[in-house]
């Protein structure tokens, strides 16, 4: 088990290095369990740090998951290799946006949810009106 790791990954001629910790700040409600696997199952962070383990250790880890400091709760997932292939092909994707400098904006709930200029942003799909329907 790591709670902390550096590492140092290759995408073809792409490499990206970093050091790993896993916690989360958001606040849940005790007993909001639901939500905590919710949260783990579409976490991009969580696929990325398997991803890692995959490419340094050479197989994926057996189990990753999320810890809500602020309730004690988890949610987690047994990683596997089709959800690899699919972060693989994201970063990818992403990578080659990057390079072209195209930075379209793709607002969503959940990526204007955890972004620091939510407040700020025209493009916003979590603005104040929408976030009192939630
Ligand atoms: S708030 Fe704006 S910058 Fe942040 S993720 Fe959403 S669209 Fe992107």
């Amino acid at each position: 088990m790591g709670l902390e790791a550096d590492c140092d990954v290759r995408f073809g001629k792409q490499s990206s290095s970093g050091h790993a910790r896993l916690e989360e700040k958001e606040l849940l409600f005790h007993g909001d369990f639901r939500r905590a696997q919710e949260r783990a199952r579409e976490s991009l962070q969580l696929d990325i740090y398997a991803l890692a383990h995959l490419k340094s250790a050479g197989r994926l880890p057996d189990w990753v998951e999320l810890r809500f400091l602020e309730s004690g709760l988890a949610g987690g997932k047994r990683p596997t290799l089709e959800e690899a292939a699919r972060t693989e092909t994201r970063i990818r994707d992403i990578a080659a946006l990057i390079r072209r400098r195209d930075f379209t904006p793709r607002p969503s709930f959940m990526a204007c949810g955890l972004c620091a200029f939510r407040e700020i942003c025209p493009h916003t799909a979590r603005g104040p009106e929408t976030e009192r329907e939630y």
